[in-house]
C-alpha cells in the first residue's frame, strides 16, 4: 500500500514547529527518523494532513555529558547512541541495549526522541531510561519541562506529551560508583521487537544487591517496574536464593498480555528466566 497524500513542511526554528503544530492541531504529525511513521503511513494506520520534518532542528540533536547528567538529545540517532564512547563509559546499560534495536539501517536513522515519543511497550530506550531514572526535556509554546521517565509512560503508546509539544532531549543520571547494569532481552531473531526484555541497574558492591531496578519492556501496556522483585532484592547477598526469591515475585509485578505467538504464562517465565540472566550479570 502506499501512503495517503500529505503536506512535506520543514521549518527552521522551534517557534516554527510550534506554530505549525498550533495551526493544524490533529491534523499535523512531527517526522523525525520516519522508521516508525513511514510505515504506519503506508499502511494506512495514520493519515495526518502534513508531516512536520524536524530533523536538523537546533539543541536536538547530539550526546553530551552536563556535569552528573548525559543529555541525549531527540534526535541523536540509535546508532549514535551505540557509537558513543560518553555512552559506554556513563550509561552501560543504553550501551547493551541498543544493539537490539532493529537492524543497523534502521538504527542509522532512527532517532531516540522517535523512539520514546511512539512509546511502543517493546521498545528499548523506554524501559533503559525507567530502570536509569532518567527526566525527559519536552518544550512547548510556554517553555520547557521535565517529566520523569516513571511518569512518562502512560499507556499503549500514550505518553505525557500534550498536543502542540516536542519531546527535545532525555537527561541520564551517569554511572554512580558501585553500580552495574545488565541487559537482556529474547526475540524470535535478532533485530526483531522483544517478546520480553529486561533493563537491570543497581547497586553491587560489598556482595549483596542494592537500590535495584528492573524495568521490563514487551511485558504489559508500557515499560514496568517490578517493584516487589526490587524490593525481595533489597539488601541481599548475591546467589540462587535471592535470584529465587526475586522471580517468585514477579507473578506479582507482571500481568503481560498474550499475543498471536506468546501466552501469559510463556511471557512470565522469560521474564523470570531474564530476571536470572541480568541478577547473575550484576553480580558477576
Ligand atoms: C523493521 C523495524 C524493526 C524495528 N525494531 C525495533 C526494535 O526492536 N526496538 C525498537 O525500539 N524500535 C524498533 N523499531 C522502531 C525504530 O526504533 C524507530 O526508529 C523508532 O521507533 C522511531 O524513531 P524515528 O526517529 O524513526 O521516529 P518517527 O517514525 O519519525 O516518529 C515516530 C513517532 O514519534 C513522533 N515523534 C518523533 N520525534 C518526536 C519528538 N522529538 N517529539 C514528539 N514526537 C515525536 C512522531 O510524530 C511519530 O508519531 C523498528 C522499526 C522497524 C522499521
Amino acid at each position: 500500500m502506499k501512503a495517503p497524500s500529505f503536506a512535506y513542511t520543514k521549518p527552521q526554528s522551534l517557534p516554527e514547529v510550534f506554530d505549525l503544530l498550533e495551526r493544524h492541531g490533529a491534523g499535523a504529525r512531527v517526522l523525525a527518523g520516519g522508521q516508525s511513521l513511514l510505515a504506519s503511513l503506508n499502511l494506512r494506520l495514520s493519515a495526518p494532513e502534513i508531516l512536520i520534518d524536524i530533523a536538523g532542528l537546533p539543541g536536538m540533536s547530539g550526546l553530551r555529558v552536563e556535569g552528573p547528567l548525559l543529555r541525549i538529545g531527540a534526535l541523536a540517532t540509535h546508532r549514535e547512541i551505540e557509537q558513543s564512547p560518553d555512552v559506554a563509559r556513563h550509561l552501560p546499560l543504553l550501551a547493551q541495549a541498543v544493539p537490539h534495536i532493529a537492524h543497523v539501517a534502521i538504527r542509522n536513522v532512527g532517532t531516540f526522541g522517535g523512539s520514546v515519543a511512539l512509546a511502543d511497550p517493546a521498545a528499548e530506550h523506554p524501559a533503559c531510561a525507567l530502570a536509569l531514572g532518567a527526566n525527559f526535556v519536552i518544550a512547548g509554546r510556554r517553555g520547557e519541562r521535565r517529566v520523569a521517565a516513571g511518569d512518562f509512560f502512560r499507556g499503549l503508546y500514550q505518553t505525557a506529551l500534550e498536543p502542540g509539544e516536542l519531546l527535545v532531549a532525555g537527561e541520564f543520571p551517569v554511572l554512580s560508583p558501585g553500580y552495574r547494569s545488565a541487559f537482556a532481552e529474547l526475540a524470535r531473531r535478532q533485530g526483531d521487537y522483544a517478546i520480553v526484555g529486561l533493563a537491570a541497574h543497581g547497586r553491587v558492591d560489598g556482595g549483596r544487591y542494592g537500590d535495584v531496578r528492573l524495568a521490563f519492556l514487551g511485558a504489559g501496556d508500557r515499560p514496568l517496574l517490578a517493584r516487589k522483585a526490587m524490593a525481595a532484592l533489597e539488601g541481599k547477598p548475591f546467589g540462587s536464593a535471592s535470584i529465587e526469591s526475586a522471580q517468585a515475585a514477579l507473578g506479582d509485578d507482571l500481568d503481560p498480555p498474550a499475543d498471536l505467538t506468546t501466552s501469559r504464562e510463556a511471557k512470565l517465565h522469560l521474564a523470570r528466566v531474564l530476571t536470572g540472566r541480568a541478577l547473575r550479570a550484576l553480580a558477576a
